[in-house]
């Protein structure tokens, strides 16, 4: 089409339906558009017969008369959703993890603005419930009394948690006026904010600001025991960049993103701020992220994706329990570290980066150590107070005696705690009630059928489920193999604890706080308030209980299984049990009272282990070093894991073998591993192998998988998938 004169061109990425392809396709710009048109918006554009929405990636003029084009259809955005700076990372991201630059673009935007995906996002109201009168000789049925005992613990419900119970007698309690409806704009998340006041520095605190700020851009780490307020020196830092008219970025781990360390920024900057979490509605971040956009915020805090977060004029980026693998997605594509992207997005804007952590990555502390990045230290707690004491049990003694889950010594701690009237913090690391059911007689255990994974048995439904594909099957009352009746019902859950704790403390009051009791939205804030307000004595949960919390009453912190997460198959189990174990620790005697920490463990000789009992997390590193040293690991070595996987497990197999090969033609000073079966072998009926590189120098790599790429992209029969520094191989 020829419309006289120049005619506007634009280059739009699409994205074509799992292809796993990038194209840009040009269009022509129909003149009404021209004005509107601006790199860095989602426009629609007709394709094949579809209509499909993509990001204009470049303008430019043509004066060909020749061309033949189509028009774009419409225009989606009035304001870019991606900048210059963001189209410009995505390429980078997209080049060091081989991914699609489309993937890229799309991780960097709330799902409200995923192209695709652009359905206008409406206001929207949560209905919830209040108990009404109820007559007095009304006759109800069981799921209506259920229902209306709900409210014994609460007087605000929402909806779909009665109606998980009943529709139809939410419905008849509420044409009753039993139920009394109200409606809350479900605009933001909403935070009660306790007000704290500024805390006036220690001087190691004041100290680690002013080394950040007077060597500033450059990349820190602030190696801080647990309670020596690092939240605090981070507060500060931002606000010195706040009062020079720039922003910040704030990164936390998904799970210590509660609303105590929000409601702690809050008080602080007020609606300075814009928290992104996975809490929030996809209404509600697209809500935070336009106001970022607009600039009426300057400091985001947020987990992984935050990093994405579209501020100009960083000041500073801050990523807080730094060793946390949740910086890196592991699926899907891209998958990034958000550390690194980090240091690239503070190139862009001249800025620092701070790494804080109680336990430090090896990786970033044997950078700091040598001297890439700046090492700052708070050895010391904010209260004065010493750290607090760790006593490890050996558990292959007390099963000598005892059956339960409870050493002696754990049950008389509590007792003691509880008559101090002082709180328990008491860590599980499992889930669900059992976690698997085997047959006494043959050894039987349930599998799933989708994905050869051990079922785990839940209480509450009485049924065995995958925690990976999510089958779930009732549990049977004889064995199906041998027609045994005694099922074993082994492992230990959350549930099966909080039954024996109440039997061992019948008066404590027992929160549990696991993935179960916490899936309705805003449990988990409630339950932080409930135990602060001391309306419970001992909170028992899972990792939740871990991190970032700061109870003044909690006083003891009991680890019942020291040992699970050492029994993971990763070469980083070590290093993930030492950091667990020192981060609930750190729970204990934040305040002016003095904390104690029981281990139990059946590896009480475990490096791992013993260092948590001396809080010597640098003699931990030393030694976790030297083993990783010794077996080629990072810090030492990087890692790539390359995942075959499809329906054929044989011809995966061949195919993998083939991969195999011409890595080891192509690549010199690599270490090839593999094909190996992955520890999760068959998911959903897809058979998985691993091939795994160990090298010092990734350049010829990238090469060779680009194309080993690119060959298999037309292979419907083989999905291949590299991850490159994994935070785990499963
Ligand atoms: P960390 O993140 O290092 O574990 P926090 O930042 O949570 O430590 O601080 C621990 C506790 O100490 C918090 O209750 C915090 O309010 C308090 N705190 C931090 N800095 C100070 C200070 N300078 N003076 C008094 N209390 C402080
Ligand atoms: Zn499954």
């Amino acid at each position: 089409m020829y419309m006289g004169g120049v005619t506007l061109i634009v280059g739009v990425l699409v994205e074509l339906s799992n292809k796993n392809i990038d194209k840009i396709f040009d269009y022509i710009v129909p003149k009404e558009f021209a004005s509107k048109i601006k790199v860095g918006i989602r426009v629609t554009v007709p394709f094949g017969r579809m209509t499909l929405e993509g990001f204009v990636l470049d303008i430019k003029d043509s004066n060909d008369s020749d061309i033949e084009l189509k028009s774009i259809i419409s225009i989606v955005d009035e304001d870019i959703v991606l900048n210059s700076e963001l189209l410009e990372l995505g390429k980078v991201i997209r080049d060091k993890t081989l991914s699609t630059l489309i993937s890229c673009y799309q991780t960097m935007l709330p799902k409200a603005l995923k192209a695709k995906n652009g359905s206008q996002i409406n206001i929207k109201y949560d209905t919830f419930y209040r108990l009404g009168n109820i007559p007095e000789n009304i006759k109800l049925n069981d799921k209506q009394k259920s229902i209306i005992s709900c409210f014994d613990k609460e007087e605000l419900i929402p909806r779909n948690t009665l109606t998980s119970i009943s529709v139809s007698s939410v419905n008849t309690l509420v044409k009753k006026d039993i139920l009394i409806e109200e409606k809350k704009e479900h605009y933001r998340v909403f935070y009660k904010d306790e007000v704290v006041e500024k805390k006036k520095l220690t001087s190691d605190q004041s100290s680690v600001v002013s080394s950040v700020i007077n060597n500033s851009p450059d990349t820190f780490l602030i190696h801080g025991v647990t309670g020596s307020g690092k939240t605090e020196v981070y507060m500060e830092i931002i606000d010195h960049y706040l009062s020079l008219g720039k922003s910040s970025i704030v990164l936390v781990p998904e799970i210590s993103l509660t609303p105590q360390m929000v409601s702690r920024f809050r008080s602080r900057f007020g609606d300075k701020i814009a928290a992104l979490h996975s809490a929030l509605s996809d209404g509600e971040k697209y809500d935070e992220w336009r106001r970022i956009v607009r600039g009426e915020v300057s400091i985001v805090i947020g987990a992984r994706s935050a990093i994405f977060a579209p501020l100009t004029n960083i000041g500073v980026i801050i990523i807080d329990e730094e060793h946390s693998d949740s910086y890196k997605q592991s699926d899907p594509n891209p998958r990034y570290n958000a550390k690194e992207v980090a240091i690239l997005r503070s190139k862009y804007h001249k800025c620092s980066v701070v790494f804080g952590s109680a336990t430090p990555s090896l990786e970033v502390m044997a950078r700091a150590k040598k001297g890439v990045f700046k090492y700052l230290s708070l050895p010391n707690r904010v209260n004065g107070k010493s750290l607090p004491s760790v006593e490890i049990i050996d558990m292959n003694q007390e099963m000598k005696t005892s059956k339960g889950h409870f050493s002696t010594q754990l049950v008389s701690s509590i007792d003691e705690t509880l008559k101090r009237n002082e709180q328990v913090i008491l860590l599980l690391n499992r889930r669900g009630y059992s976690n698997f059911i085997t047959c006494k007689n043959c050894g039987y255990t349930f599998k799933c059928p989708n994905c050869d994974i051990t079922l785990t048995y839940h209480k509450s439904s009485n049924t065995l489920r995958c925690h990976y594909c999510g089958y779930g099957e009732k549990v049977y009352d004889k064995c199906p193999s041998c027609g045994e009746e005694s099922l074993n019902r082994l492992g230990v859950g959350t549930q099966k604890v909080e039954e024996e704790l109440n039997n061992i403390f019948p008066s404590a009051r027992v929160l549990r706080m696991d993935y179960d009791t916490t899936s309705r939205k805003g449990m988990h804030e409630e339950m932080i308030n409930s135990f602060k307000n001391h309306e419970y004595d001992i909170l028992l949960g899972t990792q939740m209980v871990a991190k970032g919390l700061d109870f003044s009453l909690v006083t003891l912190v009991g680890v019942i299984n020291a040992d699970t997460s050492l029994n993971i198959p990763d070469f980083r189990s070590s290093e993930n049990t030492f950091s667990l174990l020192s981060q609930v620790a750190g729970r204990s005697g934040r305040s002016d009272k003095s904390g104690k920490v029981i281990v139990q463990t059946f590896n009480p000789d475990h490096y791992a282990i013993s260092f948590v009992k001396k809080h010597d997390y640098l003699s931990f590193y030393e030694k976790e070093m030297s083993i990783r040293r010794q077996l080629k690991y990072p810090p030492y070595f990087y890692l790539c894991n390359i995942r075959i996987s499809g329906k054929d497990s044989s011809y995966v197999f061949g195919e993998a073998i083939k991969i195999k090969n011409s890595l080891e033609r192509n690549l010199k000073n690599y270490i090839i591993l593999g094909p190996t079966a992955s520890t999760l072998f068959r998911i959903n009926n897809i058979f998985r192998y691993n091939i795994v590189l160990k090298y010092k120098n990734s350049k010829e790599l990238y090469i060779i998988l680009e194309k080993i790429i690119e060959h298999y992209k037309s292979n419907s029969k083989i999905k291949l998938d590299v991850d490159f520094n994994p935070s785990q191989m499963i």
